[in-house]
């Protein structure tokens, strides 16, 4: 039988031993009768698996204890809106908001937070195509600036930012993490939040992580849902209201798979050398071409395109019929992309390469 390996950007690929163990336990979790799906998120048996999915989370991620980490519902882009109502607060109204635009998912970002606060983009790529992050020198912040919002890892563009920039004065970093979390280690104390889909390197879609510093936490504007105050979140282990428990059951097997692998520092190795092979091979051939400049292109999210586009539909033919699957690149930009997550072995890579070979070789 073909080995299937599935590049999807999200939902994607999640270790294969945590999907074995959630059909193991599907029916009865732990001798308790129950499916976790079947479960009062109240009870002592959900509890317990909120907590250790806390726990083993916050010591993946080292996160300090003037951190709160929250499991909200509504998705990445739900906190482009939730994290200005939340966090702008702080500051006279109206605020402002610096942006670095480095792709679409900052677009969105920047478009959504004009609802709430004055946005000012600091910096933009757009005229070079997402290609590169502009240099920290060029951007233009606002003293007294809410936050700077960064989307460290652009999915769809294939563009990750690999350092923290160092701002004047007490402006937070804010940073989507959704597409790179866990995947390479990051310094927690450097930013004021942090938030994440869970669906490419977490868990199924439906749970949002939030790693939020203590002093943001009680300024919500008076229009935010009380569902989405971080205030009510935080004081209620982010059971204010019914959090996503299938989902928080799943990341919190991520979790534990994760350390059992040598956590963020071993996986952040795997992604290096896997990465590594991927953009060898697209550079060797002339066939293919990734856009991105050397210094920023992403670990996880690799979009290249056929040199000769109308070969695209029999590349992605030939790549299913060997079980290389979701391989199509974002529709707004065209071409191909492979992500290549946390849960993507390198032999995943490796077929990859081999049909990237073979197909430019015919
Ligand atoms: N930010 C980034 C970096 C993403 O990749 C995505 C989804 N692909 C989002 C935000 C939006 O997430 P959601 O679809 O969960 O709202």
């Amino acid at each position: 039988m073909t080995t299937i390996y599935n590049f999807s950007a999200g939902p994607a690929v999640l270790p294969k031993e945590v999907l074995r163990q959630a059909a193991d336990e599907m029916l009865d979790w732990q001798g308790s009768g129950m499916s976790v799906m079947e479960m009062s998120h109240r009870g002592p048996e959900f509890i317990s698996i909120y907590r250790a999915a806390e726990r083993d989370l916050r010591e993946l991620l080292a996160v300090p204890d003037n951190y709160r980490i929250l499991f909200m519902q509504g998705g990445g882009l739900s906190q482009n809106a939730v994290i200005p109502m939340n966090l702008v607060g702080r500051k006279a109204q109206p605020a402002t908001i610096d942006f670095v635009r480095t792709g679409s998912w900052s677009s969105k970002s920047i478009k959504e937070a004009a609802r709430y606060a004055n946005v000012n983009v600091a910096a933009s790529a757009e005229a070079n195509g997402y290609t590169a992050v502009p240099p920290q020198s060029e951007w233009q912040l606002t003293p007294g600036a809410a936050y700077l919002h960064l989307c460290t890892n652009e999915t769809i563009d294939g563009v990750e930012i690999d350092f923290v920039p160092e701002l004047p004065g007490d402006v937070p970093i804010v940073a989507d993490m959704s597409s790179h979390i866990l995947s390479r280690a990051v310094d927690v104390s450097k930013y004021g939040l942090i938030f994440g889909g869970a669906q490419k390197n977490i868990g199924p879609a439906g749970v949002t992580v939030v790693i939020v510093r203590d002093d943001l936490i009680g300024h919500a504007l008076p229009i935010c849902p009380s569902a989405f105050d971080f205030k009510n979140v935080a004081e209620n282990e982010s059971m204010y209201n019914t959090p996503p428990t299938y989902g928080i059951y799943i990341a919190g097997l991520v979790f534990r798979w994760l350390k059992e692998q040598g956590g963020v520092a071993a996986m952040e190795r795997k992604n290096i050398e896997k990465a590594r092979l991927l953009y060898a091979a697209l550079d060797a051939d002339d066939f293919y071409q990734n856009r991105v400049a050397l210094a920023y292109r992403s670990r996880m999210n690799v979009p290249f395109y056929l040199r000769d586009e109308s070969k695209n539909e029999a590349f992605l033919a030939g790549a299913k019929a060997r079980g290389l699957l979701q391989l199509k690149g974002h529709k707004s930009v065209g071409g191909m992309r492979a992500s290549i997550y946390n849960a993507m072995p390198i032999e995943g890579v490796q077929a990859l390469v081999d049909y990237l070979n073979e197909f430019a070789e015919r």
